[in-house]
């Protein structure tokens, strides 16, 4: 049993590898000040700098200006970028989710509008799904697109949709039919933010910052060709853009986690809490989640290599990682102690008690965000242990 890659993939990774210890460290000493990793130029700067480096499109298809890198290869990619401590982008959606989407069900039409911004990092994407009375359970979403000529008339309220503040459009899942059943009766709508009537209201996290938003569509006007895929046909697309999602999703958050738990495990040391018998005990057990995540991150790329639809799988791995990176991070709380009560604004006289203490709170929203816990849970009760619903 061989766990890991094939030489010829260890050959491209020293490749790149080679190219981000190269530009990394010199993109970091051109900003003006000290980054703080979790702010949005910052972080939209970087994506700039490695689309217009040509590192984008990795598995779209040459047509469209991809790169048609293996799975394999994309992952080497996305491993290496976070093992440099780069940070992820803000068009992760429009990159991740919504470009894989498009090259399987958009018309060429659309494909050649939408695909050059996404693949330049120029047109930034956020996703409007979720809405007050609809998260979890998605197909009861009420945001209405009526037909009227040669437009939809869009109106609704979505919520908690991430970096919309700063997005040039947004995929909407929009109810067409509202006779029809449930998920029969919506489809799949890109809407530019710019549009008149399109509000969006920050919404301020627990953190202080405020990546994710409410959005409110008044009356505005969508033009037919906007629709992805068939009318009334948008809950197919948006389950295939799930699983596109979680093709992409955790391999860099696998590569952090590891090296978080470097970090608790120097930040024990340094305060002398490596002799403590429940921390000692508690840094183990996250050095072997860490250890678990790597094997399943393994296994997942093995299965999508072999052909396989996603499965229950991802929910396994997003469970096992949403909770151990709570555990992690409230260890560090722990560890720390009262600086860690001084909260997480960059900039103080503690950045790096600040950065745990950001992370911290961050990751109440990770057993939330691609799905909760209750319901990943749920997925496995019904898919992998064949219980009842
Ligand atoms: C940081 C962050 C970013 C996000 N970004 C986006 C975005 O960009 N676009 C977007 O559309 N949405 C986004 N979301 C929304 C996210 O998809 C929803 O929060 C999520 O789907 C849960 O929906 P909800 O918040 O309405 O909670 P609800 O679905 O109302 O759930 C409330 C509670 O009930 C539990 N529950 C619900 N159903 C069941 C069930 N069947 N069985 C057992 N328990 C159940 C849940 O687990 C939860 O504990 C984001 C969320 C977060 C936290």
């Amino acid at each position: 049993m061989q766990v890991g890659y094939a030489a010829e993939d260890e050959a491209f990774r020293a490749e790149l590898r080679a190219w981000f210890e190269t530009h990394y460290p010199r993109f970091v000493a051109a900003w003006p000040q000290a980054p703080d990793p979790n702010a949005l130029d910052w972080r939209r700067a970087w994506e700039d700098y490695v689309c217009q480096a040509g590192w984008s499109g990795l598995g779209w298809p040459l047509a469209y200006g991809g790169k048609a890198w293996s799975l394999t290869r994309q992952a080497i990619f996305h491993e290496e970028q976070a093992r440099i401590g780069a940070p992820l982008g803000v068009n992760l959606i429009g990159h991740g989710i919504l470009a894989p989407t498009l090259i399987h069900f958009a018309s060429e039409a659309q494909k050649h509008r939408y695909l050059p911004g996404i693949l330049s990092n120029r047109e930034v994407w956020c996703q409007g799904y979720s809405e007050p009375g609809a998260g979890s359970d998605l197909a009861a979403l009420g945001t209405r697109a009526e037909r009227r000529g040669d437009h939809y008339l869009l109106n609704g309220h979505k919520i908690w949709t991430s970096f919309a503040h700063i997005a040039d459009y947004c995929f909407v899942l929009a109810r067409t039919d509202p006779a029809a059943q449930r998920h029969k009766g919506i489809s799949f709508l890109l809407v530019d933010m710019k549009s008149p009537g399109v509000r969006v209201q920050p919404i301020r996290q627990i953190t202080g910052e405020a990546d994710f938003n409410e959005v409110f569509f008044e009356d505005v006007r969508v033009p037919l060709d906007a629709l992805v895929g068939e009318e009334n046909g948008g809950w197919r697309l948006a389950m295939a853009a799930a699983s596109f999602e979680r093709g992409t999703y955790f391999i860099p958050r696998q590569v952090r986690f590891a090296q978080e738990v470097k970090a608790l495990q120097r930040l024990a040391i340094d305060t002398g809490a490596d002799r403590d018998a429940h921390l000692r005990r508690e840094v183990t057990r996250l050095a072997l989640d860490s250890h678990l995540l790597r094997l399943k991150g393994l296994r997942a790329l093995t299965l999508a290599l072999r052909g396989g639809p996603p499965g229950a799988e991802g929910s396994a791995t997003k469970l096992h990682w949403s909770e151990a990176h709570q555990r992690l991070t409230s260890t560090a709380a722990e560890l720390l102690g009262e600086r860690a009560l001084a909260g997480p604004a960059p900039g103080g006289h503690d950045p790096a008690a600040a950065l745990w203490a950001r992370e911290f709170l961050w990751t109440r929203a990770e057993t939330i965000l691609a799905g909760t816990s209750e319901v990943q849970r749920n997925i496995l009760a019904e898919q992998m242990l064949g219980l009842p619903r």
